[in-house]
């Protein structure tokens, strides 16, 4: 095995503890910024990882060193083997966590609990529900907000994925900080960023020091209190003084955080992408398959990870929308 050893640690010193597994490309949302106008094509079912396929390839990564698997999608509900993949994950030493757009979650409340998943990472834009509509071309808005404050009675940590998007949310900044006054919720501000088929330009992308501003200007620089980031964080922490909540800024186009980066990819048809940005991946599905050890395929495309971005380093490159072309849409990495 001496040949394997330390497979999860990049060329920069990284190591790979974190892996995030798209567990389909299928969604009951329609995002505008995450699935491409013109849908996608179906993968047949075959091409999917199995259940006990996304076990065993995930047992192996923990033997490796990975500690934290995250279930994400496409949206990860939609499988109707979920509970089952859940439970077997959680017979693995790793902390399961789950990316979620909420319309389903409260049907796995005690499922959730009685696997360790603690905290619930949900996607929500907009508190208006005619422009819920607008943004994923469905009706569900009342049905993830109630399930917002059904998690937090249930006694669950709730983060809300906010992607902001100049002239569609970018007036919600406030409110849904005023959230955070009563409740204790994290609400997590995304600038929006590249990808295929998702109309990308720079200039719709509200950048971290926007949203800082509209913060210090409405709460006050005084009473906005930056708070401690945890290691590999990509959220930079703040939270208004005497509010229950707090809030983040997850800055990928301004602000990257490439260098603490323990992140890696699997996604729903088991290809291994080392970074969000890159448009190589691994095919460890098929090898898995044949039975041949995946730890030489692992290793050597964690070695491939380029310092930032996927070599998208300079902001001409990363704002480019034709340099992102060639990578998948969000809806097929698994975000
Ligand atoms: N369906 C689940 C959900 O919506 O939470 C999980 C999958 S979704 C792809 C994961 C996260 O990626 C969501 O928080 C979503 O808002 C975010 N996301 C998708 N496309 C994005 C983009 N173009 N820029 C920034 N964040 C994006
Ligand atoms: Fe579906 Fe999540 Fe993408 Fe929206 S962001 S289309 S909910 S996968």
């Amino acid at each position: 095995m001496e040949e394997h050893k330390d497979i999860l640690t990049d060329t920069f010193g990284r190591k790979h503890t974190y892996l995030r597994i798209s567990l389909t490309e299928q969604c009951n949302l329609r995002c505008t910024y995450c699935m491409p106008q013109e849908g996608l094509p179906q993968l047949p079912k075959s091409h999917l990882m199995q259940a006990d396929e996304i076990f065993g390839i995930s047992k192996i990564f923990v033997e490796e060193g990975v500690t934290r698997v995250r279930l994400t999608g496409g949206e990860p509900l939609v499988r109707k083997d979920f509970p089952q993949i859940l439970e077997k994950l959680a017979t693995l030493p790793v902390t399961l966590s789950i990316t979620t757009n909420g319309i389903a979650i409260h049907r796995h409340f005690d499922l959730l609990k009685t696997h360790g998943v603690h905290t619930i990472n949900l996607s929500l834009d907009t508190l208006d529900s005619d422009k819920f509509k607008k943004i994923t071309f469905r009706n569900y808005f009342q049905e993830v907000y109630e399930n917002i404050f059904r998690l937090l009675d249930d006694g669950f940590r709730v983060k809300i994925n906010v992607v902001l998007m100049k002239g569609v949310n970018d007036n919600e900044i406030v409110p849904f900080i005023d959230l955070t006054r009563k409740y204790p919720l994290i609400v997590r501000f995304i600038e929006f960023m590249p990808f295929d088929g998702n109309r990308w330009n720079r200039e719709k992308t509200v950048t971290y020091q926007e949203i800082l501003s509209k913060v210090h200007e409405e709460f006050g620089t005084d009473k906005t209190v930056r708070l401690e980031d945890a290691p590999h964080d990509t959220t930079r922490n703040f939270k208004i003084d005497g509010y229950e909540g707090q809030f983040g800024i997850i800055g990928t186009v301004t602000n990257p955080f490439c260098d603490t980066c323990n992140r890696i990819r699997l996604t729903a048809n088991g290809k291994l992408k080392n970074c969000l940005f890159s448009d190589g991946e691994s095919d460890l599905l098929t090898l898995y398959r044949k039975g041949e050890d995946i730890r030489q395929l692992i290793k050597a495309t964690i070695t491939k990870k380029k310092a930032m971005r996927a070599g998208l380093s300079t902001p001409e490159q990363f704002n480019d929308p034709e340099m992102h072309v060639k990578n998948r849409s969000m809806i097929r990495i698994g975000g």
